[in-house]
């Protein structure tokens, strides 16, 4: 999709600071930073929300899963803890339809949320 802005990332052709990626899965830090730490873990293909998940989909949202424990570990958040997002359209926050996962660490985490 190349008018999706995290495609164009994941194809190189927008700069990101990455901190994570594989043949399926890139990790980059938000823009707009919500906490200390705050990365976004995508899928390479495009999915644009949780709706649009497909049972055959579920291996490559365990790997966002995945990736979001390793980043959080090479970001030394593992043991104090990290929270974990997905925003799914209006009601849900979500701003960019590429589906994402959100690590968010560095400081106390508010519940609920906003
Ligand atoms: P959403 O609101 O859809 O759950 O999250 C979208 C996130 O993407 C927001 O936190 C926003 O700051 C971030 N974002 C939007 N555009 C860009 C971009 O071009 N680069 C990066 N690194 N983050 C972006
Ligand atoms: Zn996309």
């Amino acid at each position: 999709m190349t008018d999706c802005i995290f495609c164009r990332i994941a194809a190189g052709e927008i700069p990101a600071n990455i901190v994570y990626q594989d043949e399926d899965v890139l990790a980059f830090r938000d823009l707009n930073p919500q906490a200390p730490v705050h990365v976004l873990i995508i899928p390479r293909r495009h999915i644009a929300t949780l709706n649009d998940v497909a049972p055959e989909d579920v291996q490559l949202l365990g790997r966002l899963l995945l990736a979001a424990k390793m980043v959080a570990e090479q970001e030394g958040l593992a043991e104090a803890g990290y929270r974990t997002v997905i925003n799914c359209n209006a009601d849900g926050g979500q701003t960019v339809f590429h589906v994402h996962v959100h690590l968010l660490g560095g400081r106390s985490m508010n519940w609920p949320p906003g």
